[in-house]
């Protein structure tokens, strides 16, 4: 329907409404928020979703869906037959008795306390890690904050560009909300430059690659958050606008790759939840990464995100397999084999179709940087968990990412001799299973 009306028109007429109403399918600041869970029977069930433009909370596409909506869009989903239960009543007072504890965001690390650690980890370190700023959050463009998008390098020479070593990214938090997604990275970064002196395996890593760690893409939505927002998921570009519900711009939706490929794998509208923004790489966090990117040679990057508990890849904006197939399966079978996360990608109806993200143009762009094997983790399977559950996620994750790390220096024959031993059975079953099921 939407793809009838001419583009300018149903703007200038939504946003009119909008101006008009004070309202729209997206948030409006201050209102109660819910995370609901919808029930769905096919795949189909999920574009519907994104078509009436919910907040879809899981990263996944397992039912039921997770869906962050408001009292009205609740009342929409039951009186259009969808059985939907609600599974948090209230998500900022959820927030706020259990994550933000002690208003600093408890155990979670805050912008300012991630910074702190990776200036220490430098200083400590400085043989094997130099601490990088590699942009601005968009508020700093405009003088408006002044945070900073860092990135730790890891090797044996940091301040060399290796070309005989493999790089690896490793990325977290595009999305301000999913807080568990800096925690993972930062474990990365202590894990190896403290072991490095110790541990033979770890020595090998850092000695033999050039590793990249950008623990939070995503600063001032993350700060956002953390001053009381706790369901904000994009970046803070106001758009334009005063009002918070057409602020941000989500940057996973914002790569050059296929960007706008169609408008429910990411929204042309800036209220939308995934609104791709006014052009590609039009944010300057997405910027950063597109030139660390094009100035190294990334053979694997990690992002990640939650939840859903999935190692997803490409492609995202369509539902087919790259050519690459069977070395990303290597890859998400290796990752999983002892957490149980569930690998595929759009097509294998695990996750619902994106475009503009991460992984799509890590991998698909190759005009003006090397082909990347790009995955997204999803961690876990709640949106901000228990500060108890921290050390748990950290766990299941961080010798799967040093797997990645190690995996991303060998060649093809070495995927094809991978020994499978150990392998969880809990993932062999899962993955098995239809999700629909
Ligand atoms: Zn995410």
């Amino acid at each position: 329907m939407k793809k009838q009306m001419p583009k300018l028109i149903l703007l200038t007429g939504l946003f009119c409404l909008l101006m008009v109403i004070g309202t729209s399918s997206g948030s409006f600041a201050g209102e109660r928020k819910m995370l609901v869970g919808v029930e769905i029977d096919d795949p189909s069930d999920i574009l519907k979703l994104q078509q009436m433009d919910m907040d879809i909370a899981t990263e996944g596409a397992l039912s039921p869906i997770q869906v962050v909506v408001s009292d009205a869009e609740l009342a929409k989903l039951r009186e259009e037959g969808w059985q939907v239960n609600i599974l948090i009543d209230d998500l900022v007072r959820n927030f706020e008795e259990n994550i933000n504890i002690d208003g600093n965001l408890g155990n979670y690390h805050t912008y300012d306390e991630m910074l702190q650690e990776m200036q220490q980890v430098a200083a400590m370190y400085p043989d094997i890690a130099r601490l990088i700023d590699i942009g601005d959050g968009w508020e700093k463009t405009e003088g408006l904050a002044d945070r900073d998008i860092w990135a730790m390098k890891i090797s044996d020479t940091p301040d060399l560009e290796e070309p005989e070593e493999a790089d690896v990214l490793i990325v977290g938090c595009h999305h301000a909300r999913e807080i568990v997604t800096v925690e993972i990275p930062l474990a990365i970064i202590r894990t190896l430059t403290k072991l490095y002196s110790q541990n033979p395996r770890v020595k090998s890593l850092v000695d033999n690659r050039e590793i990249w760690v950008v623990p939070m893409l995503n600063p001032d939505g993350h700060a956002y958050v953390a001053g009381g927002n706790p369901m904000w998921r994009k970046n803070r570009n106001t758009n334009g606008y005063s009002n918070p519900s057409y602020q941000g711009v989500d940057l996973n939706r914002n790569y050059g790759f296929m960007w706008g490929y169609n408008n429910s794998g990411s929204s042309p509208y800036p209220w939308s939840e995934t609104y791709r923004g006014t052009a590609p790489f039009s944010e300057p966090e997405a910027q950063a990464i597109r030139n660390l990117a094009e100035n190294h040679d990334f053979v694997i990057s990690l992002s990640y995100h939650s939840y859903g508990r999935l190692f997803l890849f490409p492609w995202g904006y369509i539902d087919e397999d790259t050519e690459d197939h069977p070395i990303f399966e290597k890859l998400g079978r290796i990752y999983s084999r002892r957490n149980g996360y569930i690998y595929g990608n759009a097509k294998d109806n695990i996750i619902y179709n994106t475009n503009g993200d991460f992984d799509d143009w890590m991998y698909g762009e190759q005009t003006t940087k090397n082909k990347v094997f790009g995955a997204t983790i999803e961690v876990g399977d709640t949106f901000q968990p228990p500060q108890s559950e921290i050390p748990e996620l950290i766990r299941e994750n961080l010798k799967p990412a040093l797997w990645m790390v190690h995996v991303a220096g060998k060649g093809q024959d070495y995927l094809d001799n991978v020994s499978w031993a150990g392998e969880s059975r809990a993932f062999k079953g899962r993955a098995k299973s239809n999700p629909y099921k």
